[in-house]
C-alpha cells in the first residue's frame, strides 16, 4: 500500500482491534515495516495501543467523557464538530486532527465553516476526509476529492489525507500526504486495481468426531442435508459464535472439503471424503480468502474480518 501510495505517507486504520487480528500485534509489525500512524476508533482503542508509544488518532474524536484520557497525551483527537473544536481549545488546545466533511455526511466539520475560519490558530497535525464510495466508479469520488483539495492552505495543516484502501487506488490525485488503509492491510480487495493483494487471516478448526453418515440420513440442525450415499463427515470447533457465519451453509468448504447443513454456534460439519486419512484432533483450515467468503456468505469483507472471535488463538506465522 506505500509503495501505491507514492510520494504520500501510508498510515494504518487499526479500529475495531486491528479489524479483528488483535490491533496490538498488527501495529507492532505495521511499525516495523514503517508505518508511522495509526487510527483507532476510540479512546479505549488509543489506551490499548499506548504502552506501544506510536502516533495514533482518534477517528471518534473528543466527548465530554474523553478529555482526561486526551489530555493525558496517548493520542491525537480527530475533531469532527464545532463543539469537539471549542472543548479542545477551550482544554489549551494542542495538536490535533480534524475531520472535515466533503460529502459523505458521517463525521466532519463542514467545510463552509472550516473557510469562515473555525480552524483558525488551531494547531492541526492532520486534516482528514473521507471518501463515501472509493470501492465505486461514482463520480462522487472526484467531487469529493476537488473539493477536499481546495481546502489546501484553508488551514495551518501540517499534512491533508483523504484515502482509504480504496481510495489509494483511484490514482494519485487521492493520496495527498497521508492515507489510511485498513481493510487492504488485512487481505481484504476493496477494488480490482488490488487484486494482487493476498489473504492474511486463515482460521483453522480441530475436527472433535469423525462419522460415516448412512445414506438417507441428515446432518445438522434443520435436517437441511442428506446424505445420498454413506459419506464420511466431520464435525469441527468452529460456528457462527467465531465469526464463521450462517451464511457459509452448504456454501463455505475447507479446500476439497465442503461444509454441508446448517452451520451452528460452536460447530459445522464438512464433508471429509476427500480426504480419507483426516482423523479426530486435526486441524483444517477454511477457505476465506476474504472476496470469495464474501460473496459466498453475503457478508462484506469487513464483516467477516471484524467479527473473528474471541475463540481464536492468533497465531502470526
Ligand atoms: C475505517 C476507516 C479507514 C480505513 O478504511 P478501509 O476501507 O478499511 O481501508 C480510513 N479512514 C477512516 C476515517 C475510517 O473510518
Amino acid at each position: 500500500m506505500d509503495r501505491l501510495s507514492g510520494a504520500a505517507a501510508c498510515g494504518a486504520a487499526v479500529k475495531a482491534d486491528g479489524y479483528g487480528l488483535g490491533a496490538s500485534d498488527v501495529a507492532r509489525r505495521l511499525a516495523a515495516a514503517g508505518c508511522r500512524d495509526f487510527f483507532v476508533a476510540t479512546w479505549r482503542e488509543a489506551e490499548a495501543l499506548a504502552p506501544l508509544g506510536l502516533m495514533v488518532s482518534v477517528l471518534h474524536g473528543l466527548r465530554a467523557d474523553d478529555m482526561a484520557l486526551a489530555t493525558s497525551g496517548i493520542a491525537r483527537p480527530v475533531l469532527s464538530t464545532d463543539a469537539q473544536v471549542a472543548r479542545w481549545r477551550n482544554a489549551g488546545g494542542g495538536a490535533c486532527d480534524v475531520m472535515v466533511d466533503t460529502g459523505m455526511n458521517r463525521l466532519g466539520v463542514s467545510s463552509a465553516a472550516v473557510r469562515d475560519g473555525l480552524l483558525a490558530g488551531l494547531r492541526i497535525e492532520t486534516l482528514v476526509s473521507h471518501l463515501a464510495c472509493a470501492d465505486e466508479d461514482s463520480p462522487m469520488n472526484e467531487r469529493q476529492r476537488a473539493l477536499f483539495a481546495s481546502l489546501a492552505g484553508v488551514t495551518d495543516a501540517r499534512r491533508m489525507s483523504l484515502a482509504n484502501s480504496a481510495g489509494v487506488a483511484l490514482g494519485s490525485g487521492f493520496h495527498f500526504d497521508l492515507v489510511r488503509p485498513g481493510l487492504a492491510l488485512y487481505g481484504g480487495v476493496a477494488r480490482p486495481e488490488l487484486a494482487a493483494i493476498r489473504q492474511v487471516a486463515v482460521p483453522e478448526a480441530q475436527i472433535l468426531q469423525r462419522r460415516l453418515v448412512p445414506a438417507g440420513e441428515t446432518v445438522g440442525y434443520n435436517a437441511t442435508w442428506t446424505a445420498r450415499a454413506a459419506t464420511e463427515v466431520a464435525i469441527l470447533n468452529i460456528g457462527y459464535a467465531d465469526g464463521y457465519f450462517r451464511g457459509f451453509s452448504d456454501r463455505g468448504a475447507a479446500g476439497d472439503l465442503p461444509v454441508i447443513g446448517r452451520v451452528s454456534m460452536d460447530l459445522t460439519a464438512i464433508d471429509v471424503s476427500a480426504q480419507p486419512e483426516l482423523a479426530e484432533g486435526d486441524w483444517v483450515a477454511l477457505d476465506f480468502a476474504l472476496p470469495q467468503a464474501a460473496a459466498q456468505s453475503g457478508m462484506s469483507q469487513y464483516e467477516l474480518l471484524t467479527s473473528l472471535g474471541a475463540r481464536f488463538d492468533r497465531m502470526w506465522m
